[in-house]
């Protein structure tokens, strides 16, 4: 099969390992994303020229071998080869010694120097992965994060934008 036999199937979509993947069949390279728009080994989409295989067919091929490795981080919300680069990197960052030893509250997971106060209070700490879009008030004092007498709030904006 060459391309001559794809070029007629515009966008081509198929279930792997759970995810549904889209493939577009353009003459010199197949480009692929997820339906979910996760990002795939810090890349939007994967692009598989054609003149690196011997068809089309085999180019296509190789591309659903290689999304058929692929491991999905639940956490990071990606796609990765192997494991997840971006968890093994912030367990490193957990295991940095502490001098307190508190809990989230709101998940009631162990704190670790990945903590983040929202509020002006650094007893108030919260984990990072409860520090989402969603939460406005520290869970301890309710104090806003977007408050314009919070000191904290150029910090809170920075550390956003870091994460996403
Ligand atoms: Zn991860
Ligand atoms: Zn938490
Ligand atoms: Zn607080």
């Amino acid at each position: 099969m060459n391309y001559i036999h794809f070029k007629n199937i515009k966008n081509y979509s198929v279930y792997i390992n759970n995810f549904l993947w889209n493939f577009s069949f353009n003459e010199t390279k197949i480009i692929i994303n997820n339906y979910d728009n996760y990002d795939i080994c810090g890349s939007g989409f994967i692009l598989y020229n054609v003149y690196n295989y011997t068809s089309y067919f085999d180019t296509f091929i190789n591309s659903i071998g290689y999304i058929n490795i692929l491991k999905y981080c639940n956490i990071c919300k990606t796609f990765d080869e192997e494991f997840c680069k971006i968890c093994k990197l912030n367990q490193a960052v957990d295991n940095l010694p502490i001098n307190f030893d508190e809990d989230c509250p709101i998940c009631y997971n162990k704190l670790t120097v990945r903590y983040i106060t929202i509020c002006n209070d650094n007893r108030h700490k919260i984990c990072d992965k409860c520090n989402t879009s969603k939460i406005l008030k520290c869970p301890l004092c309710r104090i806003n994060k977007y408050d314009e007498n919070n000191e904290n709030n150029q910090n809170n904006q920075n550390n956003e934008n870091n994460i996403f």
